[in-house]
């Protein structure tokens, strides 16, 4: 709705009517749900063949069809690290099309943070020790339970540390804390990578964001965060990023405490 104001001889405008636009958008959210059932469909079926890609991968590297001169090794590990790439791309599509139709199924169980960060840390052990970088972690004492989705907030904390990694100086350290905050466990990863302009901050959480100067360069798909901004606000918790160009960022996730009930109050 717009109004519309004409000028009176004192020179204050007086409202002297209304404009409505109305516009149908059956038609735009026909096409969106096609394309995510689109991409749902793409990404599913490209799945299989990736990773018997992998398999026969596999095969090669192990001389089950005869040894390999050192070429032909390093063929192979491109070949394996451009399919994990794929692989990392369509899982990414998939999560995606499940979060925009509404989809995403949680699992909410009580669970120790702890158990969450051990499941990420054996994620990104190789990522880590290929560039040399040590995890550091911090726990406070007697960190409550929450209630959470392990699997898809484990997925967002190694989003965090394999973007922690990749941004990060080779023989650095990533720094991981857990801490309490009110009612909720705040995760935080650290970087003393490059940093993130503060124009970017937010923007990185949008879908298919990718800072300027990083586009063509990592291979990434700008999905990351923007799925792990859904998963996390779908177990109420919050996500944001801070960062120091030149110095560093850190990443935030907060998940709420497990409450529990007042005696003789269920
Ligand atoms: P992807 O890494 O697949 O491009 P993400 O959604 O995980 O997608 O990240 C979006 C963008 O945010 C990245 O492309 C990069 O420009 C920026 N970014 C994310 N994490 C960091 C970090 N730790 N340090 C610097 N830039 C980062």
């Amino acid at each position: 709705t717009f109004q519309v104001t004409s000028e009176t001889e004192g020179g204050e405008p007086k409202i002297i009517g209304q404009v409505i636009s109305l516009k149908n958008i059956t038609k735009f959210h026909e096409l969106n749900e096609a394309k995510t059932n689109f991409i749902a469909t793409i990404s599913h079926e490209l799945k299989t063949p990736i990773s018997a890609i992998k398999m026969s991968l596999k095969l090669l590297e192990d001389n089950r069809v005869g040894i390999m001169n050192e070429e032909q090794k390093d063929l192979v590990n491109h070949i394996k690290e451009d399919t994990s790439r794929l692989l990392k791309i369509t899982g990414e599509l998939l999560d995606l099309s499940q979060v925009e139709t509404g989809n995403i199924q949680l699992n909410f169980q009580t669970i120790k943070p702890v158990d969450i960060v051990n499941y990420a840390l054996e994620a990104v052990q190789v990522p880590a020790s290929l560039k040399g970088v040590t995890i550091d972690l911090k726990l406070e004492d007697k960190l409550p339970e929450v209630c959470a989705d392990t699997e898809k907030t484990a997925w967002v904390l190694v989003n965090f540390l394999t973007n922690a990694i990749r941004y990060s100086p080779e023989r650095s350290t990533v720094n991981l804390k857990l801490v309490r905050k009110n009612d909720a466990v705040e995760f935080s990863v650290k970087d003393l990578g490059k940093g993130i302009d503060a124009q970017y901050l937010e923007k990185i959480f949008d879908r298919y964001f990718q800072v300027p100067s990083d586009l063509n360069s990592k291979g990434g798909t700008g999905l990351g965060l923007a799925i792990s901004k859904d998963f996390i606000q779908a177990q109420h918790g919050q996500i944001w990023a801070e960062s120091e160009p030149g110095m560093g960022s850190t990443f935030h996730f907060t998940l709420p405490v497990m409450k529990i009930p007042k005696e003789g109050i269920i």
